[in-house]
């Protein structure tokens, strides 16, 4: 049975563009409140403006996800401006798209940090905030690289592999607290991260991210006694991991 999702809060990061902003700016127009998450202000801005002109309420937030003490203090950061949390869509991700013996060691690092290291620390943070929500529920946005080994994606990959692995256990970890956990593992979409680190890829053949936000405000809007663990999400032609 399908349900509003009217008046609750949502924390949707990597929200300044690509996934993660039309996500801000659909849940925006759903009725939700919107803490969006960048590493800059000024990223964030046309996103504010956008569920701004929608009528829409957001707190926009500016933190670094690869300077792991300023996201230690996100969370309190979040709930100076909202009173609580139903909804935490960890979306932010960086992607890279090199030979493991040319990745540098801050590149390893900045991967780890951004797309596994802080949306674990900002869960673990807001998890004491989401279960006084009768509608909690954890979105964790992998990849098709979480599961399979593409040359040339080691980091990438392997973050995303890291980010799989916390999740799995996340979800029975919290179950008994009322949150509902999901990963969602896509293909390639047609976004900024794809065109810099797949230029051979053509946008207009790929998933859309309009695409994948419909799929993620179904799954809000719905929650039945079943659950999905897995979903991975592919283009329904061609290539079928692309
Ligand atoms: P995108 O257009 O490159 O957007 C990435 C978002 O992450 C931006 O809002 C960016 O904000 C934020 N971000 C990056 N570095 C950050 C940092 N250091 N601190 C805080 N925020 C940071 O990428 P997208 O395609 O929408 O990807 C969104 C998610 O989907 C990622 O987790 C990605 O791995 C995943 N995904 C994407 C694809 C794809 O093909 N596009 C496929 C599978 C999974 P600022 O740069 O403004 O800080």
């Amino acid at each position: 049975m399908e349900s509003s999702l009217k008046d609750l809060t949502a924390v949707v990061t990597g929200a300044s563009r690509g996934i993660g902003r039309i996500l801000a700016t659909s849940l925006a127009r759903e009725g939700v409140a919107i803490v969006a998450v960048a590493s800059s202000e000024d990223t964030l801005r046309p996103t504010v403006e956008g569920v701004k002109s929608l009528g829409g309420r957001i707190h926009p937030i500016d933190c670094d996800f690869s300077i792991t003490h300023d996201v230690e203090d996100l969370s309190n950061r979040i709930l100076n401006v909202v009173s609580g949390v139903d909804i935490l869509i960890n979306n932010a991700g960086v992607a890279l798209n090199r030979p493991i013996v040319e990745t540098e060691t801050d590149q390893w690092l900045k991967c780890f940090a951004v797309n596994a290291v802080a949306p674990i620390l900002l869960t673990r943070d807001l998890i004491p905030s989401l279960e006084r929500s009768d509608r909690a529920t954890i979105i964790n946005i992998g990849s098709v690289v979480a599961e399979k080994g593409y040359v040339g994606q080691a980091a990438y990959g392997a973050s995303k592999h890291a980010l799989l692995g916390f999740t799995k256990v996340l979800a029975q970890e919290v179950q008994e607290k009322g949150i509902r956990v999901h990963s969602i593992n896509p293909g390639a979409i047609a976004t900024e991260m794809i065109r810099e680190a797949r230029p051979d890829l053509n946008l207009g053949d790929l998933i859309q991210p309009d695409e994948l936000v419909d799929f993620i405000i179904y799954l809000l809007k719905h929650r039945g006694s079943m659950v999905m663990d897995d979903l991975r999400i592919r283009r329904a032609t061609g290539d079928p991991w692309y």
